[in-house]
């Protein structure tokens, strides 16, 4: 651990380009690091360090009040802090040779140079707008308190108007899902298109399924697998999105969520290095190629924890944490080391939430990493408390070594706490061994003495030790001895599978002769707990080759609709 004097001060100049998430973070870290230090930190909008992310509830007027979005004012930073912070001010250029930003008063167009002895960059993301994008006054995009302010004007003034009765949000990512829930809390009919075949892309298929059917649930209209060609207007008004199959979505407001893309501009024109995936390259102290300069938050590339790769995360976890080592590092010369990020992330959508960490199977392949998973159903706490929820929690492992690479998480409650605890094992390389092996709180409000994330670890564990192997969701039954094992009733709700052979786990033992010990076999139950029951026995017959499909026809089912 580095070590840093509680009484050091110098008189060096910090300027930080960026008063939202890092650079907030950068300078109040900085300030308690260094009392000497001159600190200015430049935000080009009207507002410094506010909550982005609670942006899209104040549209949809779940946060009342605008004024609990501002975290900070800059008379609070000079007076708390003694920190320069000034809105409407942006940094142009950078001189590196000279060590001096060039800076843009925008309320009164002047111009000033500003020297520094550490720079530090944050200057976030901005949201990806196609490039055939008409001039049209109700198609927004979501990204700092002007945008929001506006949306929220044109949907107020629109519903006082009755003339805002349809929204198309275009991307169905964390923002784009976020807004068609508050969009429809006010009353808005709402459409959400998205290229993807699936909602919340970076999620497994399955797992997005469960989304998507809330999202129908709640009655949104959604067209997956299709993007936008064009936007249909009359005047300055967009009234219709056109997707790339000819259909056109009418619409009284479009909110395009369709990605960012990080600020690289300044640190490109002073010859920083970028990364591979487009971001600023930084070292663990978030050092750019230029020591004298720091760079931090959506704009820069942190080393994957998993991956092993520099890669690009547009989250508030790593911004906050970044900025404050990068404002320590630059007040002192000396910080402890930003740790590597895992892509931590949770969103609402109405009832259910879903969450994940680290790899899901799919980045996995995308990334030539070899991953298994298990899915199981558990509940938010012991089943017979009152108030429990059902969760769907799949855990993605390593099928060689048994190290933990990733988890995601749908359910209406209790999904952080599971998705939280992988997480921090991810930080520690647990394997499943080790999950299994966690000594975690329980009382049944809370908890079960098998939380689901043991749960998922035993099976994940049972599979590689070939106690219990398991096959995908999705897995193809052709020529394979499929063995369903759940009631007449559970068949009549959604039957099993062409070929199944139907016995009750409960009769398994006494009718064991229907079944060839010799074929490869398939067990299948509703979520793949009696499955593992009846694999057990089949094994402990002596049949040679069974599997349990993992998360049982609760999850097949869902590549079938
Ligand atoms: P920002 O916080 O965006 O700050 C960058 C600032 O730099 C901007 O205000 C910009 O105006 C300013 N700037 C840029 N260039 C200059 C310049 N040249 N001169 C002066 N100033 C400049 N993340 C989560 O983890 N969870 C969530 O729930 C979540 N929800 C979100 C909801 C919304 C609507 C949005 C937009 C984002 C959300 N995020 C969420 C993402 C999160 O807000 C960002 O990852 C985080 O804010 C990034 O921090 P940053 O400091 O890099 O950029």
């Amino acid at each position: 651990m580095s070590q840093v004097s509680p009484q050091f001060s110098d008189d060096r100049t910090i300027v930080i380009v960026g008063g939202v998430a890092g650079g907030a973070s950068a300078a109040a870290r900085a300030r308690r690091c260094n009392e000497g230090a001159s600190i200015i930190m430049f935000e080009k909008d009207r507002y410094v360090s506010f909550a982005n992310c609670g942006l899209p509830y104040h549209v949809g007027e779940e946060i009342e009040e605008r004024e609990k979005l501002i975290v900070t004012t800059p008379e609070l930073f000079a007076d708390r802090f003694n920190i320069d912070a000034r809105p409407r001010h942006q940094v142009t250029s950078i001189d590196r040779a000279n060590k001096t930003v060039l800076v843009k008063n925008l309320e009164t167009e002047d111009v000033f140079v500003q020297a520094y002895d550490q720079l530090i960059l944050a200057p976030g993301a901005s949201p990806i707008v196609p490039s055939n994008l008409p001039a049209v006054e109700n198609v927004f995009t979501l990204r700092n308190i002007e945008d929001m302010d506006q949306i929220k004007q044109t949907i107020d003034s629109g519903l006082l108007s009755g003339e805002m009765k349809r929204a198309v949000v275009v991307g169905a990512g964390f923002i784009g899902l976020e807004m068609v829930e508050q969009l429809d809390r006010r009353g808005i009919y709402v459409a959400l298109v998205e290229k993807d075949e699936q909602v919340l892309p970076p999620l497994d298929f399955e797992m997005a399924k469960l989304i998507e059917q809330e999202l129908k649930r709640h009655s949104i209209e959604l067209h997956m697998g299709n993007g936008i060609r064009g936007i249909k207007t009359e005047g300055y008004r967009a009234t219709g999105v056109e997707l790339d199959n000819g259909e056109v979505v009418p619409a009284d407001i479009v909110i395009l969520g369709i990605g960012v893309r990080p600020n690289t501009e300044l640190a490109k024109a002073c010859d920083l290095e970028l990364g591979e995936m487009g971001g600023i390259k930084v070292n663990e102290f978030m050092q750019t190629s230029d020591p004298s300069i720091y760079a931090v938050g959506d704009a820069v590339e942190y080393q994957h924890g998993v991956l092993d790769i520099a890669m690009r995360v547009a989250l508030a976890g790593p911004a906050n944490r970044a900025g404050r080592v990068a404002g320590e590092h630059a007040a002192t010369g000396n910080s402890p080391a930003m740790g590597p990020v895992y892509g931590t992330a949770i969103v609402r959508v109405y009832e259910l939430g879903a969450a994940s960490t680290g790899l899901s199977e799919k980045l996995a392949k995308r990334m030539n990493r070899k991953a298994k998973a298990v899915i199981i159903q558990g509940g938010s706490h012991s089943g017979y408390f009152p108030g429990a929820k059902p969760l769907t929690l799949k855990l993605v492992y390593d099928p060689d070594n048994g190290r933990v690479l990733g988890a995601q998480a749908i359910g209406a409650a209790g999904i952080d706490k599971r998705i939280d605890v992988i997480a921090t094992a991810l930080r520690f390389q647990a394997t499943v061994d080790d999950l299994t092996d966690l000594d975690l709180a329980y009382a049944p409000p809370y908890g079960s003495a098998k939380d689901p994330v043991h749960i998922a670890a035993f099976a994940a564990q049972n599979d590689l030790r070939g106690f219990s192997p398991i096959v995908p969701p999705n897995f193809d039954l052709v020529n394979k001895q499929i063995v369903d094992v759940r009631t007449p009733q559970e068949h009549e709700k959604l039957p099993p599978v062409g070929g199944a052979v139907n016995i009750e786990v409960d009769n398994l033992r006494d009718q064991l002769r229907e079944l060839d010990p010799e074929k490869p076999t398939v067990v299948i139950c509703h979520s793949a707990k009696r499955g593992h029951i009846a694999a057990r026995i089949l094994l402990g017959h002596g049949f040679s080759d069974v599997s349990n499909l993992t998360g049982g026809m609760s999850i097949r089912r869902l590549y079938d609709e």
